[in-house]
C-alpha cells in the first residue's frame, strides 16, 4: 500500500461540520489528521467545544417533538435517500476510509462503505414493519422514540459505526447529536454533507442531526454529561465507556455501550480444521486486527493443537503483506508493548512478533502474529490487544473449551466448529455473548449485534438497534373505552 496523498483523495470540507442545521466554523483550534500510512498529514479538522455542543444538542431537543412526530414511513424514505447518496460514492468513501483508517481499498469498500448502506436499507425496510401502538388488556402500550441521542464512535469502522446509531435513532424518531472519533473523520465528515442534504431536501426538522468534531476527552465528555441528553449511545473502548457511563449517570441518561471484545473461535472434535482455522485468521487480521468482534482466540482439542498452531501461522504469514497500518504510533506501540509482555511471561511465537515489518516505509505497520503456550490467565488472553495477534490454545475436554472460551471478560463475538450444525448450536447456546457464528456462517447485518460482560450492554442493528431507542407509555383506559 502506497502512502496517502490529498491530492488524490476527494476531501470534505474539513473546516466544518453540519451542526444545529447550518455550518458551524467558528472554532479557533484544529486537530491534525494523519494518514496511518505513509504518517503524512492528511487535513486538519476543528476542534470544538461547549459552544459547539449546547448548540447541538438544544437544536436536538428543538426539533424532538417534531421527529417523533414524522410518520415512519417518511423516516424510513429519509434513510434510503441517505443509502443511495452513500451509494452514490461508495469508491470516493472507501478512499476516504483507505486513507485516514489505513484500510486496504477492496477491504474498505466492502466492509467499510458496504456495510452501512446495507444497514441503512435493512433499518428502513424493518422500520416499515414495525407497528408501534398495541393493545394489552385494558391498555394501549405505545413505543416512541427516548428523545435527543448523543452518539460518540470510534475509528475503527467510522462510517459504519455512525450509521448504526443514526440509523437505529432516526428509525425511532430520535435526533442525534454525533461526536465521531478525531482520529479517523473523513468519510464521516462527508457522510454529514450528505446527511445535511437529506435534510434540507426533505424539509427534515433542523437539529435531527449534528456533527461535533474535536477531541474525544473534550467535546465528547462535554456531549456524555450533557442534561439534556434522552440516551447516549457510545461505541469504543472499554476503559472510555465507563468513563461515559459516569458522565451519563450524574444526569439519569440511558446508556447504550458497544465495547471491545477478545472473541473465542472453538473448533470441536469433528469440525473442520482448515476451514475453521482459514476463516479465525482472516476474521483475527481483518483491519489489521482492529476490529471488535474479530476472532482472536483459536480454541482447538490438544491432539491438534500442533496441527492448528502450523496451518493458523502459515495462513498469518501469507496475509501479512496485505494488511494494513495500524491507526496510530501509539496503538502499534502499545500492541508491541503488550507482544513482548506475553513473550516474557514465556508465550511462543509461531509467526510474526513486535518487530516492525520490512519493506512497508513510514507509518504503523504490525507484524501479523500467531501465539501459542499461553498461561489461561495470561494478559494477553484476556485483553483485547486491537492488532493482529491470534492466541491459539488447546483444550482437553468440552467442558474445558467452554470454560476457556468464557474466561475472558468480554462477552461480544464467538465461532464455533463442530461436525454439524445442531452439536455447534448446542455449544453456542451455553456460551455469554451477543453473536456466535456456527460452521463459518457469515456476519448478519440484521441480527442484533452487542454484548455482555466488559462488551457493554444494549443492542444496534436490525429491530433490535431500533428498539434501544424506543420507551414505552401504557395509557389504562377506563373499562368503556
Ligand atoms: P476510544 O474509547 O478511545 O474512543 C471512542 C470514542 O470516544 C472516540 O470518538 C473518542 O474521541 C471518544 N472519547 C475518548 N475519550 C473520551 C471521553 N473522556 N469522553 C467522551 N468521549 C471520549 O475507542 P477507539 O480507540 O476509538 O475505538 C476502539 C475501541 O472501540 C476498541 O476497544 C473496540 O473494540 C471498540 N469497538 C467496539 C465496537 C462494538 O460494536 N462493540 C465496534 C467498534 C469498536
Amino acid at each position: 500500500m502506497t502512502a496517502a496523498t490529498t491530492s488524490t483523495l476527494a476531501l470534505p470540507d474539513t473546516g466544518r461540520t453540519f451542526l444545529a442545521g447550518r455550518w458551524s466554523r467558528d472554532h479557533r483550534e484544529v486537530v491534525e489528521v494523519r494518514a496511518p500510512a505513509g504518517d503524512v498529514l492528511l487535513a486538519t479538522v476543528p476542534r470544538q467545544g461547549p459552544v459547539e455542543v449546547d448548540a447541538a444538542v438544544h437544536a436536538a431537543l428543538a426539533s424532538r417533538d417534531a421527529w417523533a412526530a414524522t410518520d415512519p414511513g417518511a423516516r424510513a424514505a429519509a434513510l434510503d435517500t441517505l443509502a443511495d447518496a452513500l451509494a452514490g460514492e461508495v469508491d470516493d468513501l472507501a478512499a476516504l476510509i483507505s486513507a485516514d483508517v489505513g484500510t486496504p481499498a477492496k477491504v474498505a469498500r466492502a466492509v467499510q462503505v458496504e456495510l452501512p448502506i446495507t444497514v441503512l436499507r435493512t433499518t428502513a425496510a424493518r422500520l416499515r414493519t414495525m407497528t408501534f401502538t398495541e393493545r394489552r388488556g385494558p391498555s394501549e402500550v405505545t413505543h416512541a422514540g427516548v428523545g435527543v441521542v448523543g452518539a460518540i464512535t470510534p475509528w475503527n469502522y467510522p462510517l459504519h459505526q455512525s450509521v448504526a446509531k443514526i440509523a437505529g435513532a432516526w428509525a425511532a424518531g430520535c435526533p442525534v447529536v454525533h461526536k465521531p472519533s478525531e482520529l479517523a473523520p473523513l468519510a464521516v465528515l462527508r457522510l454529514g454533507e450528505l446527511i445535511a442534504e437529506v435534510v434540507v431536501d426533505l424539509e427534515l426538522p433542523a437539529g435531527v442531526y449534528s456533527q461535533l468534531s474535536g477531541v474525544g476527552h473534550e467535546v465528547g465528555a462535554l456531549l456524555a454529561g450533557h442534561p439534556d441528553l434522552d440516551h447516549l449511545s457510545f461505541t469504543g473502548s472499554a476503559a472510555v465507556g465507563a468513563q461515559v457511563a459516569a458522565a451519563a449517570a450524574t444526569q439519569l441518561t440511558a446508556v447504550t455501550l458497544e465495547l471491545g471484545g477478545k472473541s473465542p473461535a472453538v473448533v470441536l472434535p469433528g469440525g473442520n480444521l482448515e476451514a475453521a482455522v482459514r476463516a479465525t485468521v482472516n476474521s483475527c487480521l481483518l483491519n489489521s486486527g482492529q476490529t471488535c468482534n474479530a476472532l482472536t482466540r483459536l480454541l482447538v482439542h490438544r491432539s491438534v493443537y500442533e496441527e492448528a498452531a502450523r496451518l493458523a501461522g502459515e495462513r498469518a504469514a501469507s496475509l501479512e503483506s496485505r494488511l494494513g497500518p495500524l491507526i496510530s504510533a501509539a496503538h502499534r506501540d502499545r500492541v508491541n508493548a503488550t507482544l513482548e509482555r506475553a513473550l516474557d511471561e514465556g508465550a511462543r511465537l509461531v509467526v510474526g512478533g513486535p518487530d516492525a515489518p520490512t519493506d512497508r516505509g513510514a507509518g504503523f505497520w504490525a507484524r501479523a502474529t500467531v501465539l501459542t503456550d499461553l498461561a489461561p490467565d495470561a494478559g494477553i488472553v484476556r485483553d483485547e490487544v486491537f492488532g493482529p495477534v491470534l492466541c491459539v490454545q488447546a483444550y482437553d475436554d468440552e467442558e474445558e473449551a467452554l470454560r476457556l472460551a468464557s474466561a475472558a471478560p468480554y462477552g461480544l463475538a464467538a465461532a464455533i466448529w463442530a461436525r454439524d450444525g445442531d452439536e455447534a448450536v448446542r455449544f453456542a447456546r451455553r456460551l455469554r455473548v451477543g453473536q456466535v457464528s456456527v460452521n463459518g456462517a457469515p456476519f448478519d447485518p440484521e441480527a442484533p449485534f452487542g454484548g455482555f460482560g466488559a462488551s457493554g450492554f444494549g443492542r444496534e442493528l436490525g429491530e433490535a438497534g431500533i428498539r434501544n431507542f424506543l420507551t414505552t407509555t401504557s395509557v389504562q383506559l377506563p373499562s368503556t373505552a
